[in-house]
């Protein structure tokens, strides 16, 4: 059992909803953040990366992308607001 507290990337983990202006569908993805120090560029601005389900992704913010139609208009909203973009839409049916 191994601790990494203080040495490891600090891991954020941050929520975002999305909602695509293509097709309507709205949906929400859990992220964990890592910030990083550029070995290379220490006094630069940090590496950060972003992973889903404990692989890499691009970046949701630049480069959002609709599962349903692949479409690239997609609005990033912040967690806990994707039920009122539903509702917005009327795209999703109420359960
Ligand atoms: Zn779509």
């Amino acid at each position: 059992m191994v601790t990494k507290d203080g040495s490891g990337p600090a891991t954020a983990h941050e929520a975002y909803a999305f909602a695509c202006l293509s097709c309507g569908r709205g949906w929400e993805q859990e992220y964990a953040i890592q910030h990083q120090t550029d070995p290379e560029h220490p006094d630069g601005p940090p590496l950060v990366r972003y992973l889903a389900g404990g692989r890499p992704v691009p970046s949701p913010l630049t480069h959002p992308r609709c599962p349903a139609c692949e479409g690239t208009r997609v609005r990033v909203i912040r967690s806990g607001l994707v039920a009122a973009a539903e509702r917005a839409t009327g795209g999703v049916a109420r359960r």
